[in-house]
């Protein structure tokens, strides 16, 4: 056993130390929380970490561009439209999936069960719409302009304004004054009474597109796809940069070989950084971690068991070799809570691993880690029932079925960030008449859930590389490759 542990650990060098990063920083970070650090000292301690989250957000965009670019320029249109509509429509089909075994789970365990909530539930303030994030995911795919969807995309932002009053409204009634109540005793002096006759213009809430400091990695994935394409008609004219996009795409994946070495080093930290910011755990009261229960439960559920299955189902492969071939980008996806950050390490465990075609895995990742989100999806659709359960409010068949719809929609606008399921969650929440401001109640777990289901977000997309590889296979054939000169192997 010792000597089969031994060479385990020598095969897989890196994912154990990896694993073993995760393991200390956890430990550091609750070593660290006694020490009661300053704000500056935490500063400091988490920059290891915070090093590794720049590395690896540096890399998404030659990452993306160079390997869409010249991946695309050797597919032939109609193959790659094909695998498109069925990667999209594997996508989708999945995501809906992940969220009926959430709901079926927290309807079974019922982890708000007998709350009561304090507090008023009538002030909700106003909310995003399922609509507003339609046309955000859209807005997204044409980004005005290129450069700045580099570091920016839009998410919608309620902003007040001013409705103004209609002079029929105003008419008839005085304009405010000030009305002095003379002081008995002084004549001299008085009190200032101020008194607003005028009905208070009313505020409305406008829906604006405002920018989130984040990658608009949807655009940027749709432009790059479609230069693809278009070099890949131009022939041998479109060749030297079809040359340069390979080249960069050599050196990115060089990079990202070199980076993975210190990746265990920036683990220990980024996680330790966490946990030293986390509230107080005993704060989390029993229903808090039933609900928790509940989200881990389904994402296992569905990536260790649903996922894995429809991949042999459909490719007649055992699922286990190519789960492992994973590993190496899910610690990372663990340790990061960001499927875009992680999708340099994906790529790579896919190509060197797992060995699919490349022209797939540059495509359906991309893609994939922007708009499919399984376990983004599920924790949505759990979230939204638990918070139903805490107000006792009961939700009829259409109100589920409304849930679904939303929590897929939610995940599929949610970027591949920390805890942008969180925000878009509002969507879901909102379509069924739940107070917004209840996302406070699961804000205290939702730091850990979020790795957790990032790990699902990242193996559902590396598991639909594969399936799509399998399908497409006929289309993709080696000897039908247009200029298999860009084929070059990493
Ligand atoms: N952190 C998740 C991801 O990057 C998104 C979320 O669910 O918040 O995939």
């Amino acid at each position: 056993l010792k000597a089969s542990l031994k060479t385990f650990c020598q095969r897989n060098g890196l994912l154990t130390l990896s694993v073993i990063s995760v393991v200390a920083g956890c430990l550091l970070g609750f070593m660290m929380r006694n020490m009661q650090l300053s704000e500056q000292a935490k500063v400091y301690f988490s920059f290891p970490g915070e090093l590794l989250m720049r590395m690896l957000k540096m890399l998404i965009l030659p990452l993306i561009t160079s390997s869409l670019m010249s991946g695309l320029s050797a597919m032939d249109s109609r193959a790659c439209g094909r695998m498109g509509v069925i990667t999209i429509t594997y996508y989708l089909w999945t995501t809906f999936i992940a969220v009926i075994v959430g709901i079926i789970l927290v309807l079974i365990i019922h982890p708000g069960a007998g709350a009561v909530k304090e507090g008023d539930r009538a002030n909700n303030g106003p909310v995003m719409t399922s609509a507003d994030a339609l046309l955000d995911l859209i807005r997204n795919m044409f980004p005005s302009n290129l450069i700045e969807a580099t570091f920016q995309q839009y998410r919608t932002q309620l902003i007040p304004s001013i409705k103004p009053l209609s002079s029929s409204r105003i008419a008839g009634l005085a304009p405010s004054f000030v009305y002095i109540v003379p002081d008995e005793k002084n004549p001299k002096l008085g009190t200032a009474v101020y008194l607003e006759l005028t009905p208070a213009p009313e505020v409305i809430y406008r829906s604006t597109p405002g920018n989130s400091r984040e990658m608009n990695v949807l655009g940027i994935v749709l432009f790059s796809a479609t230069i693809g394409l278009l070099l890949g008609k131009m022939g041998e004219r479109g060749m030297p940069m079809v040359n340069v996009c390979q080249c960069i795409n050599e050196c990115v994946m060089k990079i990202i070989s070199a980076a993975v070495w210190y990746f265990p080093f920036g683990i220990v930290f980024l996680v330790a950084g966490k946990i030293l910011e986390m509230q107080d755990p005993t704060m989390i009261g029993k229903k808090l971690g039933l609900y928790a229960v509940t989200v881990v439960s389904g994402l296992l559920i569905h990536g260790l068991i649903l996922l894995p299955t429809f991949y042999f189902l459909i490719t007649k492969k055992n699922p286990i070799p190519y789960v492992r071939g994973l590993l190496q980008a899910l610690v990372i996806a663990l340790a990061t809570s960001s499927s875009s950050a992680t999708l340099p390490i994906t790529m790579k465990c896919l190509l060197e691993n797992n060995r699919v075609d490349r022209r797939i895995a540059r495509f359906v990742l991309p893609v994939g880690a922007t708009i499919n989100m399984d376990g983004t999806a599920l924790y949505e659709a759990v979230a939204a029932i638990f918070i139903a359960q805490v107000n006792q409010y009961d939700l009829d068949f259409g109100q589920i079925i409304t849930i679904s719809i939303t929590a897929t929609a939610a995940s599929i606008g949610a970027a591949g960030i920390p805890q942008a399921g969180l925000v878009t969650m509002v969507i879901v929440l909102t379509s069924v008449g739940l107070p917004a401001d209840d996302i406070t109640l699961i804000v205290a777990v939702d730091w850990a859930l979020d790795r957790f289901r990032t790990m699902i977000n990242v193996l559902g997309d590396a598991l639909a590389a594969g399936i799509i590889a399998h399908i497409c296979r006929k289309d993709f054939m080696p000897s039908t490759e247009k200029g298999s000169r860009l084929n070059l192997h990493f």
